[in-house]
């Protein structure tokens, strides 16, 4: 697809999103974006009050969210990927509870964490760290690498889903494809009324908030992930939603702090939790998933270490990367090469930048 194309294609979308709709808060009329051919959260409580919503992939809705829900209302963790896809959660939650959403805590600023925002009136306290804060009111959950790999190629991958829709001849195969460009388009309709939000409170070290005799710490345990991860932490119900620091996956590294994340996962250890809830894959139990990604994560900085002061080039040493030994735990990491905009990470905040 040629560039003009792209940019007019991008303009057209522009042109088609409410511009007045920061201004509205609420979920009526349905934001753009959120046509779905069935529902597009499964609700998984993994203790009483305590629900994990997974996309099911009707519909992209970006990270998980956390719901805990109180006597009177529901503390959300983290606010889906546009706001369309925040009010399709809000109306699938009511299958599951007719509580009103009080309070929403942001784990960290990326846009599919924290892109829902907008949609919650003033009468809902958003919690980020002042770092969450800070990156949204400077616009940069609308750059960077994750929304330059994930959103900014939405209009690429629609014109590849089309062709090979074209030219597919297994009606099975053609109907998954119409399925996706379906979902792709919808997506970018969704993005293109996002509006960043900032949070309304910020915490940096901790804040606790009780609910009907249910404590919820709100707590930041070091930088990992990103430069202000917050987790939220259940001491009575042993549940912890890690957001990004910690996922069924390898987290996407590009702005996190490799170096310092394993340390950060040692105090997570420290607290007594029998339940995680990670901000993308399913709900799990065991704490040996940690151990895993420190193992990831030392390896990964030892080895870009090298490579760097050998001064290779960050092309060349994501090519070389051979992260096989962890395939058992990590499929993704299967083969040798790895994520080029890891490493340039890796190499900057070695370089002191
Ligand atoms: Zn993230």
């Amino acid at each position: 697809m040629s560039t003009a194309l792209v940019r007019s294609l991008a303009l057209a979308l522009l042109a088609a999103a409410p511009a007045a709709f920061a201004q509205a808060p609420g979920c009526s009329p349905m934001p753009p974006g959120a046509v779905r051919p069935g529902p597009a959260f499964s609700f998984n409580t993994v203790k009483p009050g305590i629900i994990h919503a997974v996309g099911t992939g009707t519909m992209a809705v970006g990270a998980n969210a956390s719901i805990i829900v109180n006597e009177r209302d529901l503390v959300l963790v983290d606010a889906g990927l546009s706001p369309a896809a925040l009010c399709v959660l809000l109306e699938e939650l009511k299958t599951q509870t007719p509580k009103p959403v009080r309070t929403v805590i942001l784990t960290h600023f990326h846009f599919d964490h924290a892109h829902g925002s907008q949609v919650l009136g003033p009468d809902v306290e958003i919690i980020g760290s002042s770092f969450t804060r800070a990156q949204l009111a400077a616009g940069n959950s609308v750059r960077g690498r994750g929304y330059e790999n994930f959103i900014k190629t939405l209009p690429a991958q629609v014109a590849a889903a089309k062709a090979a829709r074209d030219t597919a001849t297994d009606p099975r195969r053609k109907d998954a494809l119409a399925a996706r460009i379906t979902l792709l388009e919808q997506e970018i309709l969704a993005d293109a009324a996002v509006i960043p939000t900032t949070p309304t409170l910020t915490v940096d070290d901790h804040l606790t908030l009780y609910r009907d005799g249910r404590e919820i710490q709100v707590r930041y345990i070091g930088r990992a992930h990103t430069g202000g991860d917050l987790i939220v932490y259940l001491p009575r119900e042993r549940v912890v939603c890690t957001g990004d620091m910690l996922t069924v996956g390898v987290p996407f590294l590009a702005d996190g702090f490799v170096r310092e994340w394993p340390a950060t996962l040692d105090r997570l250890k420290q607290l007594n939790f029998d339940v995680v809830l990670p901000g993308h894959g399913a709900a799990f139990k065991d704490r040996e998933r940690i151990d895993w990604l420190q193992a990831v994560l030392g390896d990964l900085q030892t080895k870009v270490t090298a490579l760097h002061d050998a001064k290779v080039s960050v092309a060349d040493a994501a090519k070389q990367l051979d992260m096989r030994a962890h395939a058992g735990h990590y499929p993704g990491l299967a083969n040798v090469g790895f994520d080029p905009s890891a490493v340039e990470r890796i190499y900057a905040l070695l370089d002191g930048k």
